[in-house]
């Protein structure tokens, strides 16, 4: 399917690996030019390199990280004219309920919460001027499904998803297209290192964690990059005009709500 993007520009945040690198992969597979992002140049680069070499798009990586000022700073010096914005960055750590100070709470929110909005404000209003744009951000299945001990996630990615519902709906009619895009378990470092957690907190063998996390999705499996990244791009494409302000979930059916 032609998603109707090619030659666009896209800023692609926390893309050097996982959701944020499939994201990154199927936008260029439909012909979007790129700005990834990372905080580490080795892997980004390589990221980069493997775009390019798989869909002939220009590639331009920034090394930085994207929830400082600083960081910022540098990717949208890079940036040039963006057409598409993917918003992303890591998850906060894992705890519990009454040990979170102010401080986490700060640290969560700058990430998963204010970076996005400081993105937002400084690209939207150019694909405004120009009458056609798109944002997607990454937040999770936690918006809609709270995890306990993802509690720090759960309230920064509620605060952005209030923004978003109202933004989305100030910035339509000027041809910028905002929605959330929520994942559920996919199949990388993070979902790892939280398997990981849960094994030696529970003291049970990672392997039996795998498959117990397996068989409680009703499609006996987790999601993976490639197929986030695809939802992605079609969130971009010029399909998606009247779609505003939506969260979408993929999690595989393992939230049980009927809406
Ligand atoms: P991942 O596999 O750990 O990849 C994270 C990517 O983001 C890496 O490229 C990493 O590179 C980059 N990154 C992290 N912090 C950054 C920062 N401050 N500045 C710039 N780049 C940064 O994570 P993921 O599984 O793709 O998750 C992406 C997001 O989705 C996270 O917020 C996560 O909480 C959320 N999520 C994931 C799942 C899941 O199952 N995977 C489920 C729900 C929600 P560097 O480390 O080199 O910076």
């Amino acid at each position: 399917m032609d998603l109707g993007i090619k030659g666009k520009r896209a800023l692609v945040c926390a893309s050097s690996k996982g959701l944020g690198k499939g994201c990154a992969m199927k936008l260029a597979e439909a012909g979007v030019n790129l700005v990834i992002n990372a905080r580490g140049a080795e892997a980004l680069e390589a990221t980069a390199a493997e775009i390019r070499e798989a869909t002939g798009v220009e590639v331009t990586a920034v090394a930085a990280d994207i929830t400082s000022e600083e960081g910022r700073a540098k990717v949208l010096e890079a940036c040039g004219e963006i057409d598409i914005l993917v918003n992303n960055a890591g998850g906060p750590p894992p705890g519990m309920w009454q040990d979170w100070e102010r401080e986490d709470f700060i640290k969560a929110l700058d990430s998963n919460m204010l970076t996005p909005i400081a993105l937002i404000k400084a690209l939207v209003p150019g694909m405004m001027e120009r009458g056609w744009g798109r944002v997607v951000n990454i937040t999770s299945q936690s918006v809609k499904s709270p995890i306990g001990i993802l509690g720090l996630s759960n309230s920064a990615r509620a605060g952005l998803t209030g923004y978003v519902a109202g933004t989305s709906r100030q910035v339509a009619s000027s041809g910028v297209v905002m929605n959330n895009l929520l994942p559920g378990l996919h199949e990388t470092d993070r979902a790892v290192s939280l398997a990981k957690g849960t094994s030696a907190k529970e003291g049970i063998p990672y392997e039996e964690v795998i498959a117990k996390r397996n068989a409680a999705n009703p499609t006996g499996r987790i999601g993976t990059a490639e197929e986030f990244g695809a939802t992605c791009a079609f969130m971009c494409s010029q399909y998606v005009g009247f779609m505003i302000g939506q969260n979408i979930l993929l999690d595989g059916g393992v939230g049980n709500t009927t809406m």
